[in-house]
């Protein structure tokens, strides 16, 4: 291990691991430390890609069970529990192993263990062999992440889970209580749901899925109620304790009445915090935001000139893409390039069955800075691509400027809405206006067509919707 590097990356998540390989790419020496053996950070091993393969089995179950409507009977599936693990495992070691790879053909340093400064240019490093080792650099970038946020009154019990216990798939509990109606409790009832849990998902504000249109979050949670035993909105938990049984949960609702109620098994998911503790913050000169993220400037550069910081622990969204976008910006400006973090959106996806996916301006914020918008919505059943699917249960929603025409916002509940909203990403980013989408070929029968005709009745005639505007 070199005691200098030029530039030093403190997590390995999709916000270090990317800062590191564009810095390396960019002819910079550099040294990447992470605790884990090999890059990924919570993403690909406790996040984003055990949850999605989750979802995946989730999906193939839900499908065969489906497939009746359209005359295919299945015989009721048997899920290999321990199979199912395997192969989820095998997914992110195959991706964190390729990682690890792609760290070596860069020539970066790779080193495991715990960071912690013990100045503006230097760290110390536990190594899990119990060594120390030490370093000095000349820039860092600090990509330690985040992680879920405690509910102090439940029980240490194996029976109560935060969504690294989850997705470790222990076991399938014959009911499961999510605490929290955010998109990580959310995708994680789908998935416990298709392979036999009967979930209650408790939430304290009035509704689920906060931040998207609630148009196409009723989509989404039309099929959860459907899906999931019991889903309680404006409902506190107010205490837990561990009995024979499980775990019993009192709650008390809108009106302060008071219910108990006994689950197998608990997930909190109500949240997550950086990790800006035990980093050796208080020897540099990095300060913290009143949210306490760590507070930087569009370079990513921290209020220590020698570090930057992206990710989790830089702000909102907490999301991988995010992380990215931002670890080359901070590699790009340490390597003496000019340039800023300012996108002009970045999308958001929900991976619920059906998916819940928006970008840009929602009808909500709209409303809220009393903005003229013009919005409209395609009605999935519209749809042959749809209809060939057995899945009419979506919508596709464009909000433009009604003066310039051009595209604010994009928002799709449906089928693989994480992948069409990429469109939207990039009409905005582009400053298209509705006729770009409209005009655009978009080919036949795809659910991508929906963006195309959706625009279209923005302004004036939209093929399959009778009722559009008139130019
Ligand atoms: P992280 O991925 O959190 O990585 C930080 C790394 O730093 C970790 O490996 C940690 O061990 C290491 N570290 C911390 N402190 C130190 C130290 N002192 N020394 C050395 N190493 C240290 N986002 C999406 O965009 N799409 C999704 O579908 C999605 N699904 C999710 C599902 C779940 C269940 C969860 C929990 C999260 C999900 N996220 C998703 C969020 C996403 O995982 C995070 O936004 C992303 O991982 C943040 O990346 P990061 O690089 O900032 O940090």
């Amino acid at each position: 291990m070199p005691t200098h590097s030029a530039v030093v990356v403190i997590g390995a998540g999709p916000g270090g691991y990317v800062a590191a390989f564009h810095a390396a790419d960019l002819g910079l020496s550099v040294t990447l430390i992470d605790k884990a053996q090999n890059p990924g950070g919570v993403c690909l091993y406790r996040g984003c890609i055990p949850s999605k393969a989750l979802l995946h089995a989730a999906k193939l179950l839900t499908e065969a069970e489906e497939a009746k409507n359209i005359g295919i009977d299945f015989a009721q599936p048997m899920v290999n529990l321990d199979k199912l693990r395997a192969w989820k495992d095998w997914v992110v070691s195959k991706l964190t192993g390729g990682l690890g790879s792609l760290t070596k053909q860069r020539k970066i340093t790779y080193v495991q263990g715990e960071a912690v400064f013990t100045g503006s240019s230097s760290l110390g490093i536990k190594k899990p062999d119990g060594l120390s080792d030490t370093l000095t650099f000349d820039k860092a970038i600090l990509a330690a992440g985040s992680r879920p946020v405690e509910l102090p009154f439940l029980p240490k019990s194996n029976r109560v889970w935060d969504s690294t216990s989850a997705l470790s798939l222990p076991y399938i509990p014959q009911t499961l209580l999510i605490i929290g109606g955010g998109y990580i409790g959310m995708e994680l009832g789908c998935a416990y749901s298709a392979l036999g849990s009967k979930i209650t998902v408790v939430e304290a504000l009035p509704q689920l899925l906060n931040g998207a249109d609630r148009d196409l979050a009723d989509m989404v949670i039309r099929r959860l109620n459907k899906d999931f035993t019991k889903i309680m909105v404006n409902t506190k938990v107010l205490r837990a304790e561990e009995t024979a049984e499980g775990i019993t949960v009192w709650f008390a609702d809108k009106d302060g009445k008071e219910f108990q109620e006994t689950f197998a098994q608990v997930l909190a998911s109500i949240g997550r915090k950086p990790n800006t503790e035990g980093l050796g913050l208080e020897h540099t000169k990095v300060k913290l935001s009143p949210k306490g993220f760590i507070e930087v400037d569009a370079q990513r550069r921290t209020t220590d000139a020698n570090i930057f910081a992206i990710g989790d622990i830089a702000g909102q969204p907490m999301l991988a893409h995010k992380a990215s976008a931002e670890a080359k910006i901070a590699a790009e400006t340490i390597a003496g390039h000019k340039v800023a973090f300012e996108p002009k959106v970045i999308p958001a996806v929900v991976f619920t069955n059906p998916e819940l996916a928006w970008v840009g301006l929602t009808e909500i914020e709209a409303k809220e800075k009393n903005l003229d918008v013009t919005v409209f919505k395609f009605p999935w059943a519209a749809s042959g691509r749809a209809l060939t699917l057995d899945r009419t249960d979506g919508i596709t929603k464009v909000i433009a400027d009604p003066k310039t025409k051009r595209i604010l916002g994009i928002g799709i509940a449906g089928m693989n809405a994480g992948d069409l909203i990429s469109e939207g990403a990039l009409a905005i980013e582009m400053g298209a206006v509705a006729d770009d989408l409209a005009l655009t070929i978009h080919p036949h029968p795809t659910l991508s067509e929906m963006i195309m005709e959706t625009a279209e009745g923005l302004f004036g005639h939209c093929t399959h919707i009778a009722r559009a505007k008139k130019p």
